[in-house]
């Protein structure tokens, strides 16, 4: 792989050639083609999809769908099945609304604690509306095992809910054994998808995923734009989750409204047009190439990272046993945040906090972590740049522990 040539399609590289950036599973750098599209939208058409029958109007509708039909193919999923959102959030939200009519007081949510809050909260409060029980996975190891959640899975599951890459881990969730046993019991499995789109491939026929979601950001594409992923039955057995201009079909004074058919009953109002467009060519970026080479050079970015400080003194690393492009860690005695400004004050930007991920800090009994996350334009050059800074930061923080 040549990083050097990667490194060239990433714009902010021009401006900042000094930065070592290790905050993609945050929000990844954008590359050139997503910027150019998004850009190219806005300077020379801006119109509104799906509305106007003047020919700018009918080209950012083909612009649009067929940015809808570069997320289908890229998951394996037919066009109807991809609703576009604001961001992964928005997804899990709209669907935990979408989807109450099917979840009835007693039934069963199984879930980690190893959720982001954004793939938490919505199906926590879900589950109190309906008065359905949550039954959390128990962990081994801080991973998702087999055995555990067949310990948890019962014939009142109706939905499970897990990431596909977990966001301070970092690891391949065992996903397709999980579905297989879900669909035996006869519940819907929502996958979380954000951290794994940029990685790795995911079919969501072959998986035989019931629901997904993912961002843009994450992907080298733009912020603003989600994706929701649904099989196309129980998309049009779901309740719209937003209400507004252009997902209804029939509005009447004196009965119901009735709605477009899928995906469009689920996309109200004016859509993120220009950020579907950009994600798009960041999706041609992800593609270009050997999938499988790009993720595991992320992987041998970190794993030399790793060799480098998993005997250092003073730094405790929680996910040494992983397969993973993060690195999740902590020096010890010094708050992440301190860490965190040394570190940008050598050029080096890393994650600090809890990552939107309590409950994950709770297992850890620790209040808050530093992330430093590999992306596809990190070089070699950058990790031996971030190990020294994190070597220099624990000298200066805690050096006593060497006189
Ligand atoms: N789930 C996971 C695993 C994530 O890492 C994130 C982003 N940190 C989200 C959900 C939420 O994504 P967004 O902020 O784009 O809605």
């Amino acid at each position: 792989m040549n990083v050097d040539r990667i490194k060239k399609q990433f714009p902010i590289f021009k401006k900042h050639p000094e930065i070592h950036f290790f905050d993609s599973a945050a929000s990844s750098l954008k590359h050139k083609d997503a910027i150019k599209s998004l850009s190219d939208y806005l300077a020379y058409n801006g119109t509104n999809v799906h509305r106007g029958v003047y020919k700018l109007a009918a080209e950012a509708t083909d612009l649009y769908e067929g940015a809808r039909a570069k997320v289908a193919d890229f998951i394996h999923a037919d066009v109807s099945e991809i609703v576009f959102t604001k961001s992964t959030t928005h997804a899990i939200n709209m669907l935990a609304y979408a989807i109450q009519d099917l979840i009835n007081e007693g039934d069963e949510i199984v879930i980690s604690e190893l959720e982001h809050h954004s793939n938490l909260l919505p199906w926590l409060n879900l589950a109190e509306k309906k008065k359905a029980v949550v039954k959390f996975i128990p962990l081994e190891k801080g991973s998702i095992t087999i055995s555990n959640f067949k310990k948890v899975l019962s014939k009142k599951t109706k939905l499970v809910v897990t990431h596909h890459i977990s966001n301070v881990f970092g690891y391949v969730a065992p996903i397709k054994k999980m579905i297989e046993l879900a669909h035996k019991v006869g519940a819907y499995v929502f996958v979380d998808c954000a951290q794994s789109a940029s990685q790795v491939e995911i079919d969501a026929k072959k998986l035989d995923i019931d629901f997904l979601a993912f961002s843009g950001h994450k992907m080298y594409g733009p912020n603003g734009i989600g994706v929701l992923y649904g099989k196309k039955n129980l998309l049009e057995m779901i309740n719209p989750a937003e209400f507004g201009g252009e997902m209804v079909d029939k509005v009447h004074l004196d009965k119901e409204s009735t709605y477009k058919a899928v995906p469009y009953k689920f996309e109200s109002g004016t859509p993120p047009i220009a950020e579907a467009i950009g994600l798009a060519s960041a999706i041609d970026f992800i593609k270009k190439g050997n999938r499988k080479a790009k993720y595991q050079y992320t992987l041998n970015l970190r794993n030399y990272i790793l060799e480098n400080l998993k005997d250092e003194k003073g730094i405790t690393i929680y996910n040494k046993d992983f397969d993973t492009n993060l690195i999740t860690l902590n020096i010890d005695g010094v708050h992440p945040h301190d860490v965190a400004s040394f570190l940008d004050s050598m050029e080096v930007c890393v994650r600090a906090g809890h990552h939107c991920n309590q409950l994950t800090m709770r297992y850890l009994e620790q209040n808050a972590t530093i992330r430093a996350s590999v992306g596809i334009y990190n070089t070699i050059e950058d990790c031996d740049v971030l190990i020294k800074a994190l070597k220099e930061t624990r000298d200066f923080f805690i050096g006593f522990w060497k006189e």
